[in-house]
């Protein structure tokens, strides 16, 4: 699948520059053109892989280069004002060579959190390709503002959208570490995740011809018709000496009950990683059941892969959401090291984590409006309270 990947603010743009290291590593070819969009000119020089051209600051006459301090306020109205500016480096992509946008953004902060919906209500306007955004949600640890951010700008994208993946900061946290510290981790585990999804029916440079496609329609009618998704994702790595390559090579055809029971090892294995995907840590935590539409990618070498699995895993999917709209497909990776499963999972609803996030931020919201309502009240009495005798200097 094409895609048009645009990262706005600080997480967004390290996040993209973790994709475009992906594609490289892959020899893919799926980000038409990557765009990094910030107000803070130090995040965009810290950028490894997105082509200088390709880095857009904006705001300059408001806030200097100086970011916009997690006023996601600001950050949404400096969007806005200067949408000429991404559309400029957005017309320098082969639009009709791509299949969808990609919007990414962390929601705590100021400038992705507010201008991630003001560039997908844009892009909407502008383009028939379908808008998806990748939106990561702050820690709870990280406060009440980011939580009151995160908040407001997850409703506003989600409408913005044709649908938000979302990654949870909070349920990826590494015990005793500090975030900024497991930032380089946890970007690296979001990008084998959603990279895996966009990879699949892309064949460049491997000419492997996958059993069971799944192109980028299939990605894309999963995502569509709006709401919020969560990937899981299990691998394993391939033991070639056990009836995995070697043990084919050089036999003769009368084996076929050692190929069937390699055949039924083959199924079996893919469908406990199909489970293990879903049933482990999701980008989103929640719960699948009335997930509306799902999309099983098995990848891997070949010899390890096979259509009796992922249909199996197609059916325990069905059971587990309830949704019989799951689609599935394999992904052939020759020299792969690994199986990989990812499942991703639309129309989720049942999601705590949100309704947590909403509540804090319900409860930041009243903090602030009441420190704001007794702010004057304050400042007056340590000004003037027992000091009438002092009078002011002009
Ligand atoms: P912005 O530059 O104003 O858009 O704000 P940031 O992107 O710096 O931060 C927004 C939120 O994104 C933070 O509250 C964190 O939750 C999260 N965040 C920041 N950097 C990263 C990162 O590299 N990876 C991940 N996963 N999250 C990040």
């Amino acid at each position: 699948m094409k895609v048009a990947l645009i990262g706005f603010g600080q997480a967004g743009g390290k996040i993209v520059d973790e994709f475009v290291d992906y594609e490289r590593r892959t020899g893919l070819d799926i980000f038409s053109s990557p765009i990094a969009v910030n107000t803070a000119k130090t995040d965009l020089r810290g950028l490894e892989n997105v082509p200088v051209d390709n880095r857009v600051l904006i705001g300059q006459a408001r806030v200097k280069g100086h970011g916009v301090g997690a006023d996601n306020e600001l950050g949404a109205a400096i969007a806005e004002q200067d949408i000429d500016e991404v559309q400029s480096a957005l017309d320098e992509i082969p639009v009709h060579e791509v299949d969808a946008f990609l919007i990414v953004a962390g929601l705590g902060g100021g400038t992705g959190s507010g201008g991630a919906p003001v560039l997908a209500k844009h892009l909407k306007r502008i383009y028939t390709e379908p808008v998806f955004g990748l939106g990561v949600l702050p820690a709870a640890d990280e406060g009440g503002i980011y939580t009151l951010n995160a908040a407001r700008s997850f409703q506003t994208f989600v409408r913005e959208t044709d649908n938000v993946l979302v990654f949870d900061n909070d349920a990826w946290r590494q015990t005793g570490e500090s975030m900024a510290g497991g930032y380089d981790q946890i970007n690296g585990e979001i990008v084998r995740r959603f990279g895996m999804l966009f990879a699949a029916g892309e064949t460049v440079g491997n000419d492997q011809v996958a059993e069971s496609v799944v192109d980028s329609s299939e990605i894309i009618n999963t995502l569509a018709g709006g709401g919020v998704s969560t990937v899981g994702y299990a691998s394993e790595t391939v033991d070639r000496s056990d009836g995995g390559l070697l043990s084919r090579v050089g036999r003769g055809s009368e084996d076929a009950v050692v190929d069937d029971m390699e055949e039924a090892n083959t199924t079996n294995r893919i469908t406990s990683l199909v489970r293990k995907a879903a049933l482990g840590r999701l980008t989103l935590p929640c719960d699948l059941s009335g997930a509306e539409r799902s999309l099983l990618v098995v990848g891997g070498p070949p010899e390890f892969l096979n259509r009796k699995g992922i249909e199996r895993g197609r059916s325990w999917v069905e059971e587990e959401t309830g949704s019989m709209e799951v689609r599935g497909g394999d992904y052939p990776i020759p020299d792969s090291e690994t199986v990989a499963s990812a499942v991703l999972f639309s129309g989720v609803h049942k999601v705590p984590r949100i309704k947590e996030l909403q509540q804090v931020a319900i409860e930041a919201r009243e903090n602030l409006d009441q420190l704001q309502s007794e702010s004057e009240d304050n400042l007056d009495k340590l000004l003037n309270e027992g000091a009438e005798e002092i009078a002011p200097l002009y």
